[in-house]
């Protein structure tokens, strides 16, 4: 193993334990990202990714976070600044779909869950970043990628209006938060997946749907959660020093 590199920048990636976040954590771990993950209940994932990023020369951490609870994000922040001393990027990755239901079905708790995981789970994780990193406050600046999706601009698909306006508020918190943080030295851009291969869609039919669903993708495919690292990975580093208020569409055109 390599020798790990204490000097390198700090990421925290919620949700870094599977699917897209896993693969965002290793992205940035081979550019030489020291990497805090989060997890919700998969602490096995969470480790394996954690091997991973020391395998590729880099320090890890696993902080065990409900993105709903606005106390596990104090402490998953808490935890990654003393481990670290320096926070220099967020991504805001975690989310759920959600059981499907339809709005004759809209039912408070199903409702709840999916915006406190998916809307004030980024609220929460913005500002814990932007104190750390805040030129105004002593930070030195750095971004945040918000994780929101195609269904924002779609609607998703059926019986997911719920998923589709939780990440239509990903977009919003997204604009926002550019215009609020620029004076702070902070980025903020969102990426907006389309049907990506992950564990996520057991919720509605699994790898049947995707392969379903494949072929009304105008690049007759679905795509891998590399693909989407990479363009977080990119908005997380200097090369996209002057992309800021953007979201990205990585959908293969759908
Ligand atoms: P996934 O494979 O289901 O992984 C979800 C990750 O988020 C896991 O690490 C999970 O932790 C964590 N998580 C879930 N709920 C959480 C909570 N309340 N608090 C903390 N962590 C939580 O999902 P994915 O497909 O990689 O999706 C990642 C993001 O991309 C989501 O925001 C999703 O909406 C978005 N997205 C995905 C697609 C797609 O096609 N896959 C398309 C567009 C957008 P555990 O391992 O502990 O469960």
């Amino acid at each position: 193993m390599n020798t790990p590199k204490k000097e390198a920048p700090l990421a925290v990636v919620t949700g870094g334990s599977r699917g897209i976040g896993r693969a965002i954590a290793l992205a940035l771990a081979h550019e030489g990202w020291n990497v805090c993950i989060s997890y919700l209940s998969n602490a096995a994932a969470a480790e394996e990714v954690l091997a991973q990023i020391r395998q590729a020369g880099q320090q890890g951490l696993a902080v065990k976070a409900d993105m709903a609870s606005q106390d596990d994000v104090r402490q998953l922040f808490a935890q990654a600044q003393q481990t670290f001393g320096r926070i220099d990027a967020l991504v805001n990755n975690a989310g759920v779909i959600g059981a499907l239901r339809s709005i004759f079905d809209a039912d408070q708790a199903h409702l709840r869950g999916v915006f406190d995981a998916n809307v004030l789970g980024c609220f929460y994780c913005a500002g814990e970043a932007a104190r750390l990193m805040s030129t105004q406050k002593g930070g030195h600046g750095g971004a945040i990628v918000n994780m929101s999706s195609v269904a924002s601009r779609t609607g998703g698909m059926p019986q997911e209006a719920h998923y589709a306006a939780s990440k239509g508020a990903v977009d919003s918190l997204t604009l926002a938060l550019a215009k609020e943080l620029a004076p702070h030295g902070i980025r903020v851009n969102a990426v907006r997946p389309g049907l990506i291969e992950t564990e996520i869609h057991e919720t509605h039919g699994g790898q049947a749907t995707l392969a379903k669903l494949a072929p009304t993708v105008p690049m007759a495919r679905v795509g891998q959660a590399e693909e989407v690292a990479s363009v977080v990975s990119f908005l997380c580093g200097a090369g996209s020093s002057y992309i800021h208020g953007t979201l990205i569409d990585v959908s293969g055109g759908r």
